[in-house]
């Protein structure tokens, strides 16, 4: 059994999303202003790094991110790999979609607003699939600058939950087991999460 962080850092002064502002770190006490210990303070979007949308991000009365169960964020996951930027539902058709956990592996974008991102009819065939959970490396499942947000309204409004931000460029196609724990903060519409791959090997890879 291997464990597989698919997480991104959470970094000082790093931009996740062209229009959110960056991470702040603050020292509080710091060994190098001379004090005899750490405390630091961190602000932060929420849509940073790895993290989930809950409903309620585009759905008004939505579930936040505290009233989800946990079982929603574990499960058998399958991780494919897709290499167009602009993934619709014909590329979808060709993955073999079966599992409720989908993780997808993305073509890599220099351009902070040119990630890869789903069409709509990617997020109807995705419901249509009864998934419970799309993970994605990108910041969003939505085209950057696309103000009126159509996959994530066809996704969350769906109680498909949302992952952006996770870093699966050393993982391999197929199926793990999936496991990602938000922060329990109250009434959001989202948290950063640590998410994991528990690699089972063939007793889901036959
Ligand atoms: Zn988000």
């Amino acid at each position: 059994m291997k464990f597989i962080d698919i997480s991104e850092y959470i970094e000082e002064n790093r931009r996740y999303y062209p229009t959110l502002p960056p991470v702040k770190i603050e020292w509080l006490r710091h060994y190098d202003k001379g004090h005899d210990h750490e405390v630091s303070y961190l602000s932060m979007p929420i849509h940073a790094a790895t993290h989930v949308d809950a409903p309620i991000h585009f759905i008004p009365n939505g579930a936040s991110i505290d009233e989800i169960p946990l079982t929603h964020f574990m499960g058998i996951a399958q991780v494919v790999s897709v290499k167009e930027k602009v993934i619709n539902c014909e590329t979808l058709k060709t993955l073999k979609i079966s599992e409720k956990i989908v993780l997808f592996k993305m073509k890599e974008w220099e351009d902070p607003r040119d990630y890869p991102y789903f069409e709509k009819d990617a997020a109807e065939y995705l419901v249509k699939k009864k998934v419970k959970l799309v993970g994605v490396e990108s910041p969003s499942v939505d085209k950057f600058g696309d103000k009126k947000y159509p996959v994530h309204r066809i996704l969350l409004n769906a109680r498909i939950l949302i992952i952006e931000g996770l870093k699966l460029n050393h993982v391999k196609c197929g199926r793990y087991f999936f496991l990602c724990l938000p922060l329990k903060v109250k009434n959001l519409e989202g948290a950063p999460c640590r998410a994991i791959l528990i690699d089972l090997g063939e007793v889901l890879n036959k």
